[in-house]
């Protein structure tokens, strides 16, 4: 019988819970808002003992502990989050479902899921960025997930911030970082509307290409991706690809040289999951605990 694996996509409003096989069929997903953890977390542990799973993959919200050599593996470390500061995430999990588990941020299995299933599939450095609410990368080089000394915090990496920009950053911590000019919050505190009303405003486009192409660029020179993804609210705006490629070729100026950079429509590409990319790296994440 084919192994039945858990997938656990953890937001920061919402659950997502499937269980599905190693070759990326869903079998059942449900969700759940995203409550204090001792009501919810419980609950979804129980669900997937009640599923009969043989591992599961976790997909949190960070920052959190994603090392396994380190004694606060699992839990989430600092969030304004009611009750999810220091919380023991993983362990209350595995406390009420012991299978073999898989941990690691959002942004990471999303990376996975494109590199196990998707536009990405065969490559084994890739970087995939989410562009919504919040801003962050899930980087894969070398086919492993990147942690370091916790994980890539790619989001807040300080731009420079275009002369004809009037906004200012929304991150409470910096002045300049990539999420604090560019997410969705950053995009309607500046324009006055949600990015999604602003589809015909080909400022607002322009701009928000710049940042990202910014960001690429050091993306590009410092992860040296074979393939960049960019997910979230933004990902939609397809109006925006030709821009950020444009862009991103100016910033490089013609310093690198690869066959993927000279076919920027190939290299630089939306999310290819249908939004799905997230549940589906956690089945994989999932799949390798138990190989594990
Ligand atoms: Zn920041």
């Amino acid at each position: 019988m084919a192994m039945r694996i858990g997938a656990l996509e953890a937001g920061g409003t919402k659950m997502v819970l499937a269980v599905g096989t190693a070759d990326g069929a869903i079998l059942e997903q449900i969700s759940m808002p995203t409550v204090e953890p001792e009501l919810v977390v419980p609950q979804m542990a129980e669900w997937f003992a009640s599923k009969n799973v043989d591992a599961v993959g976790i997909g949190a919200f960070g920052p959190t502990v994603v090392n396994p050599a380190n004694p606060n593996y699992g839990k989430i470390c600092f969030t304004p989050k009611p009750g999810w500061s220091n919380y023991d995430f993983l362990g209350t999990m595995h406390s009420i479902c012991d299978v073999p588990m898989g941990y690691d941020t959002d942004v990471n299995v999303a990376c996975l899921g494109e590199a196990t299933f998707g536009c990405a599939k065969g490559l084994d450095s890739v970087v995939y960025i989410t562009v919504g609410t919040g801003i962050g990368a899930g980087v894969m080089v070398g086919g492993q997930l990147l942690h370091g000394m916790l994980h890539p915090e790619a989001g807040h990496i300080l731009l420079t911030v275009n002369p004809d920009d009037p906004g200012k950053s929304v991150c409470p911590k910096h002045t300049r970082c990539f999420e604090g000019l560019a997410s969705g919050p950053s995009i309607e505190a500046r324009w006055g509307a949600k990015a999604v009303d602003l589809a015909d405003r080909q400022e607002v486009w322009e701009l928000e290409a710049d940042y990202i192409a910014q960001a690429l660029e050091i993306y590009v020179t410092c992860y040296s991706p074979q393939k960049i993804i960019i997910g979230g609210g933004v990902a939609h705006q397809e109006q925006i690809f030709p821009l950020i490629r444009t862009k991103l070729a100016d910033y490089l100026n013609g310093y690198l040289k690869t066959d993927e950079l000279d076919d920027l429509d190939s290299y630089v590409v939306p999310n290819s999951l249908n939004e799905k990319q997230g549940i589906l790296g956690c089945l994989e994440l999932g799949r390798r605990a138990l190989e594990a």
